[in-house]
């Protein structure tokens, strides 16, 4: 008779979907009582209809849809006591006391915050007489697990996040599909390609369509970049080559923090070498459309792990996020993850690449 709520926060990413089925179902198959959220942490503090009870069937026919069909928000008032005091209130009188969050790291931080406030939230809610002291009593632990649902592959402690290889599909089909126009008119494009402050998506994507240069945060190069990017795209078109691709993450920069944008490579290249450089920047394209099948079968594996964990949970146990390891699907500490993946996004902001890199391990 537990009572367990899955929601998705922050931005969204495919395959969410498909983690809010598994997640549903395998609660459902132990017994569970099951509710959506909808809407992220609004939806929370929001209460009413946005809490609605999920049913075996209400998760059909979902597996293959991009997007999140509960809805995601960013909620301004999850981040203030009163909020998380009303969303316990509505958790408490439907007798939630297992979460499931699907989001990125500041979906994460505000579960943990939650968690650790619990007690004292009940406390006052039984004190302004919003709860009864029985359901105090009954509902006076918070177990949360996460997963997390993002394209840019940028958390640490998993090899990959749900989204990512959906977005490299919509990456490298939008690339092949310009690669062929510009092998007609000898052109150059440019693409920009998401991912914040991480390179994983234009290096991948990059790779899986042979650009002729790349520019990563992680990698910044040096303040002559226009030399090296010239003098190689010089060297490929006399080697025969008909097109140049050059990827630019979003957050790319040089070695000195300035920015580097598809504009001012596009300009580059047309003064220096005179190509025909054209822009293209895939923008939300690389959030959207169906969810490959990698990223199905990855947020089904995370979503009934996360149902898992939250049944064996105890009072005593750490919170978990649910990851990638390999080809294993395993439990890692959440904050511990988010406190590194805060890490990472500190030292780039602070231009200490090389700690950045070591700071985020392999994934
Ligand atoms: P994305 O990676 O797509 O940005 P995210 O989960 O990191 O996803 P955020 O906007 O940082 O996105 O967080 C989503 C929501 O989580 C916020 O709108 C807020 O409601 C809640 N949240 C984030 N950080 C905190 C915090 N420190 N305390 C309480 N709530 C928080």
């Amino acid at each position: 008779d537990k009572g367990l709520a899955v929601f998705t926060s922050g931005g969204d990413s495919q395959g969410m979907n498909a983690a809010v089925r598994a997640c549903v179902r395998m609660a459902i198959y132990l017994g569970c009582k099951v509710y959506f959220i909808r809407e992220g942490y609004q939806g929370m503090v929001d209460g009413g209809d946005c809490i609605q009870e999920a049913s075996w069937s209400s998760v059909s026919s979902i597996i293959h849809r991009g997007g999140t069909i509960i809805g995601s928000a960013r909620c301004k008032d999850f981040r203030e006591r009163a909020g998380r005091l009303k969303a316990a209130n509505n958790l408490v009188q439907r007798g939630i006391t297992n979460l499931v969050v699907i989001g990125g790291d500041g979906s994460l931080t505000g579960a943990n915050l939650f968690r650790q406030e619990w007690s004292s939230l009940l406390d006052e809610l039984e004190k302004n007489k919003s709860i009864t002291p029985e359901q105090k009593n009954k509902y006076n632990v918070l177990h949360i697990v996460g997963l997390v649902g993002s394209i840019d592959n940028d958390f640490c402690g998993t090899d990959m996040t749900i989204g990512t290889d959906t977005a490299l599909h919509r990456i490298i089909e939008a690339i092949d599909a310009i690669a062929s126009t510009a092998y007609s008119h000898q052109r150059t494009f440019i693409m920009e390609v998401m991912g914040r402050h991480c390179g994983y998506l234009a290096l991948v994507g990059g790779l899986a369509c042979e650009a002729d240069f790349i520019f990563i945060p992680e990698m910044p190069p040096k303040v002559d970049w226009p030399d090296r990017l010239c003098t190689q795209l010089a060297q490929e078109r006399s080697a025969g080559q008909r097109l140049n691709i050059v990827i630019v993450a979003e957050g790319a920069s040089d070695r000195e923090g300035n920015p580097i944008t598809a504009e001012q490579v596009r300009k580059v290249i047309d003064e220096r070498l005179k190509h025909d450089a054209r822009i293209t920047v895939l923008g939300h394209v690389q959030r959207g459309g169906n969810p490959s099948a990698f990223d199905r079968v990855l947020a089904c594996r995370m979503g009934a792990e996360a149902t898992l964990a939250l049944m064996e949970a105890t009072p005593e146990s750490v919170p978990v996020v649910i990851s990638l390891d390999g080809n294993q699907t395993v439990r890692v500490p959440l904050m511990e993850c988010v406190e590194r993946t805060q890490a990472v996004a500190k030292a780039m902001a602070e231009r200490r690449w090389a700690d950045a890199v070591k700071l985020r391990g392999r994934s």
